[in-house]
């Protein structure tokens, strides 16, 4: 994703794992020896150094250089490592829903599947509220934390991850962020993950999460005291709730195994498996790792099917719509927060129309009128929460609804 597949949506992000008296010798041995695995996988990734600097120990002077907020006393150094980060994994879903668009898929909205046989689906328009079947030669399952609801023979164990959205300005990161060992764990850490725009997220937990799976899941009262308290340890001002702009919370679709253990240590390993009736259930897995998991299940597929004609895999080498080198990258004609958006697009978007959706924010009506025109989006709430990620901040996505419901109604008629 770095070098080839979407180098516009992935930044090196500096990672500071502070060393306080709370942190023990035994404990920042264990860390050092992590932080150098993960070098050596990305040297087996071929990953050039350039790209990913390998882990190295750094003063107390130059933690706070990197992450002004830390508190300085009992600060003996930190250690400091290098990961790939993804700004905004919906723009990472829309990028491929569109790459696959480009190579003939076609991609169904609002169109959620009631139930599944081995080569038809029965699904509901959710705009016409009109239900039919679909059929195929194969079905693929790949519904994440809901895949136990449509394939029953699929055990999951969902966990809970929640993140807290504080505004811009409340906690002064640069743009390293701060990995904090949660008490009594050894292989936890709550981040601090500066963003582009000023904001920090500060998450996230690990909770399993029993009974039925919301569609939207909330933050519960306990995480948000969890994560302010661990955070405000490390800090030179504490976090209370009052620096809290707003909060999200996903579900993991962890993979149940023999082991009953805690879901922080269940594995995040990937499935593909075969139903009773045919089905294929991809679930599991990482972001990190959905390229591979994408791989598997088409592979399966074809096999399942004995599609004979189809030809080898090659996502590893395809580049995403937007993507390339970085080199060629820092010389496209756009705001750069465009470009981390929309790579070599950026300057198409940017021509679209330039002026800010509300007064002194940097996002411009061009993307609203972008995700109508070029990526699906068909009301105010897909554009605030699927393709801007406005939403995150509830004051924002007030602020912007009264210029985002024009530009909606006037894209939209203007295509039809
Ligand atoms: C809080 C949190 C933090 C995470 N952090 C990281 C990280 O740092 N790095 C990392 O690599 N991974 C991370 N992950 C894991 C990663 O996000 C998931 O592994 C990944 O999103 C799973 O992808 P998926 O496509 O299988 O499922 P999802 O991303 O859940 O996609 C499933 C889709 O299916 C749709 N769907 C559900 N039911 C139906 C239906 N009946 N009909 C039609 N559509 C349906 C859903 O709306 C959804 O869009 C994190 C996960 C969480 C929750």
């Amino acid at each position: 994703m770095m070098t080839r597949t979407a180098p516009h949506l992935t930044r090196a992000m500096p990672q500071l794992f502070p060393l306080y008296p709370s942190t023990s010798r035994a404990q920042q041995a264990l860390v050092a020896a992590g932080l150098r695995a993960g070098d050596v996988l990305r040297r087996v990734a071929r990953t050039p150094a350039s790209v990913l600097p390998p882990p190295r120990f750094v003063p107390a002077v130059e933690a706070l250089a990197l992450a002004p907020a830390l508190a300085v006393g009992g600060l003996r150094g930190a250690l400091l490592a290098y990961d790939g980060a993804l700004v905004d994994d919906a723009r990472l879903v829309v990028g491929l829903a569109r790459t696959a668009a480009s190579f003939g898929a076609r991609i169904l909205t609002r169109l959620p599947a009631l139930s599944l046989s081995g080569d038809r689906v029965r699904v509901r328009d959710a705009l016409s509220g009109d239900s039919f079947e679909l059929g195929a030669r194969v079905v693929i399952n790949a519904t994440g934390v809901w895949a136990g609801e449509l394939a029953p023979s699929v055990r999951l164990r969902p966990s809970l991850g929640s993140h807290l959205v504080l505004a811009p300005g409340t906690v002064p990161m640069g743009t390293t962020s701060v990995n904090i060992g949660v008490t009594g764990e050894s292989n936890r850490f709550v981040f601090l993950l500066p963003q582009p725009d000023g904001r920090v997220y500060l998450g996230l937990t690990d909770e399993p999460l029993s009974g039925e799976i919301p569609s939207v899941p909330t933050v519960p009262e306990s995480d948000v005291d969890f994560l302010l308290e661990l955070a405000s340890s490390v800090l030179a001002r504490p976090v209370t709730r009052a620096d809290v702009a707003g909060s999200y919370a996903g579900l993991r679709p962890l993979v149940d195994g023999p082991d009953s253990g805690r879901s922080a240590d269940l594995s995040r390993k990937h499935v593909v498996v075969t139903g009773p009736d045919g089905v294929l259930t991809a679930v599991g897995g990482k972001l990190t790792t959905y390229r591979r998991m994408a791989q598997d299940a088409v592979d399966a597929a074809v096999d399942h099917a004995g599609l004979t004609l189809a030809r080898p895999c090659r996502t590893a080498h395809l580049p995403l719509l937007g993507a390339a080198p970085r080199t060629r990258l820092s010389l496209v004609d756009a705001p750069p927060r465009l470009i981390a958006k929309y790579g070599t697009e950026a300057p198409r978007v940017a021509a679209l129309n330039p002026d800010p959706l509300w007064p002194g924010t940097e996002i411009t009506a061009a993307e609203v009128i972008w995700a109508i025109q070029h990526e699906g989006a068909l009301d105010i709430e897909d554009v605030l929460e699927r393709r801007t990620r406005l939403s995150l901040i509830p004051a924002d996505a007030l602020a912007a609804t009264p210029r985002v419901r024009d530009l909606v109604d006037k894209t939209l008629a203007d295509l039809t």
